[in-house]
């Protein structure tokens, strides 16, 4: 038997009323999402019983750094050092005043260093690099034990101006292929973002779980990428062992 293909949905950076008003709308497709969640220390009382109830409700919460600073820019002034230090361990230490303890990642910008992989995977089980590419097609991961996986596709389809064929060419390579996409996604509703670009009206939303419901996709939060293959459950044979069937007759 192969694994059905899976969507590994993500979306990015603080914008938690809206992915707490679009929980129904995951509900209907039986879709779980990766919320990556940057400024810990911005969080407000309410919105903190928000994300509570994201997660409660199947969800997970990784994290996007404290201050989501755009690495090469921050790197001319600090070292790598300074990143794990004040952009990573000081904002897990905010998210565990929250509650949280998040098990992926991921870098703001796509921007990312090689050596930062190590530390960070000893941070986190699942980390998101880069991605997404015009070629898409190498950028499909693992369905199981993935540490490290680029993004496949951004969901944020009303502000990008995103055809359907790019979903469509997309999720039939997917199907083809196997595995698993990861995408990336960011504001969820039609107005209150001040990034017009960085959005996805529910409406257009629900025209891509649907089409990966017709594909008949998984949908699987970031840290069950990165989980082991389970265990094959072997039945026991239908037929008596010979020397049974021998004593019987
Ligand atoms: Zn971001």
């Amino acid at each position: 038997m192969t694994d059905r293909p899976a969507l590994c949905l993500t979306f990015d950076d603080n914008f938690v009323d809206s992915w707490h008003d679009t929980l129904d709308l995951f509900d209907k497709y039986d879709a779980r999402a990766t919320f990556f969640l940057c400024w810990p220390e911005r969080i407000s009382a309410p919105q903190l019983r928000k994300l509570q109830e994201i997660e409660a409700r199947g969800h997970e919460i990784g994290f996007h750094t404290r201050e989501h600073v755009r690495l090469p820019k921050y790197l001319l002034s600090h070292t790598l050092e300074d990143y794990l230090d004040d952009q990573i361990d000081r904002g897990l230490d905010a998210m565990a005043d929250l509650g949280f303890h998040p098990k992926s990642f991921s870098f703001p910008y796509f921007r990312f260093r090689p050596k930062l992989i190590a530390p960070l995977l000893e941070r986190f089980e699942i980390l998101r690099l880069e991605g997404p590419y015009d070629q898409f097609h190498d950028s499909l991961s693992a369905r199981y034990g993935s540490r490290t996986v680029n993004t496949y596709c951004f969901t944020d389809k009303t502000g990008m101006g995103l055809s359907n064929s790019y979903f469509a060419d997309r999720f039939e390579w997917l199907q083809q292929e196997g595995g698993a996409a990861v995408t990336c996604g960011h504001f969820i509703g039609t107005e209150g973002n001040k990034f017009p670009k960085m959005r996805c009206s529910p409406d257009d939303l629900e025209g891509i779980l649907a089409l990966a419901r017709a594909y008949n996709f998984d949908f699987v939060t970031m840290s069950e990428l990165s989980q082991s293959r389970p265990a094959t459950v072997v039945r026991p044979a239908e037929q008596p062992a010979p020397m049974a069937a021998w004593e019987a007759a």
